[in-house]
């Protein structure tokens, strides 16, 4: 006799339709590295926003000016040089207020970070319960 029946689904070297899946998007989707965390304390929408912020993939005049098709991304607000999505929502004077503000609604210690990944981190490093560091993070993300 010889092997039994199915001995070829136990075999660590069968391939299947799982492997093959792994292998095609490995090599078509783009590998991000991304420690975002989706809260279900809000919206679905805001998690998309801060996700899509954290990888500078929020389209903005800077993408446009990189492409040409306008001249400058000098933001209106400010006359800041960069108009890229951090400075929109971070860096920005006007942005820098509202953050500032409620910082001190939330009172929370001083934080000053340039990016949306860096912001979503600030939270895990203050000292406070973990309850209370889901509802800064879910502020947070309601606030971008
Ligand atoms: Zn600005």
């Amino acid at each position: 006799m010889g092997a039994a029946p199915n001995s070829w689904f136990n075999d660590p070297s069968f391939f299947d339709t799982k492997d093959a899946r792994t292998i095609i998007e490995s090599l078509i989707l783009p590998a991000y590295d991304s420690d975002f965390v989706w809260s279900s304390w809000v919206l679905v929408k805001f998690n998309v926003f801060g996700w899509r912020s954290s990888l500078d993939r929020i389209p903005c005049k800077s993408g446009l000016a990189k492409r040409n098709i306008i001249p400058d991304s000098f933001c209106q607000s400010c006359i800041s040089m960069e108009k890229d999505a951090n400075h929109i929502l971070l860096n920005c004077q006007f942005a820098r207020r509202i953050w500032s503000a409620l910082s001190v609604w939330c009172k929370l210690p001083v934080f000053d970070v340039t990016n949306v990944s860096d912001l979503l981190k600030v939270p895990n490093l203050w000292p406070l319960s973990p309850e209370k560091k889901k509802v800064i993070y879910a502020i947070f993300l309601s606030t971008l």
